[in-house]
């Protein structure tokens, strides 16, 4: 886990630990990279996520696998209003973005632990992606697409069956 500028670290923590919780992998949190005001669209408002990615490439990690960003940003690719994670199928480097996950669809705030169980969802899905895995027509699978919040709390915390199998024989390819 990187977090880029000012990011919770109870939130990156407990990302790393739904990692290891739920995957049974060694996550760690590393120290910040900046805030990526690189990618700030003007006009959008939001951040690019593919501008943040390619930047976060140019750092090798050798001691890791696989990598993750963990950002408060509103993160944007140019087909979608927002997303809330961002990676490349079958890469090294994915992103997780907090700001869609604070609050409730009617503008309250949500509490701590349903936006770490959501920041988790996120990065868990992202991280299925790192390790090939595709989008999941079963609505109870971490691969399912969330289109939105309601989607993502409707998600469970765990893969379906297939996609268990697929991403233990990932891991074990790796
Ligand atoms: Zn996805
Ligand atoms: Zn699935």
């Amino acid at each position: 886990m990187v977090p880029f500028g000012e990011v919770p670290e109870v939130i990156s923590k407990a990302i790393a630990a739904h990692i290891l919780g739920y995957l049974n992998l060694d996550a760690d949190v590393l120290p910040p990279s900046a805030h990526p005001a690189y990618a700030h669209d003007e006009r959008r408002l939001q951040y690019n996520a593919g501008t943040i990615l390619k930047a976060f490439e140019s750092t090798p990690f050798h001691d890791y696998e696989k990598v993750i960003g963990v950002l408060e940003v509103d993160l944007f690719v140019p087909i979608f209003t927002y997303v809330f994670g961002e990676a490349k199928q079958g890469g090294k480097y994915a992103l997780v973005s907090l700001h869609r996950l604070k609050t409730n669809s009617d503008g309250s705030d949500s509490p701590s632990s349903l936006q770490i169980e959501r920041a988790a969802k996120v990065a868990l899905h992202e991280l299925g992606h790192l390790f090939n895995l595709f989008h999941c027509m079963y609505e109870k699978c971490l691969m399912h697409f969330s289109g939105g919040l309601q989607d993502l709390d409707k998600t469970p915390l765990y893969f379906c069956k297939y996609c268990a199998i697929y991403f233990r024989e990932a891991l074990s390819m790796s």
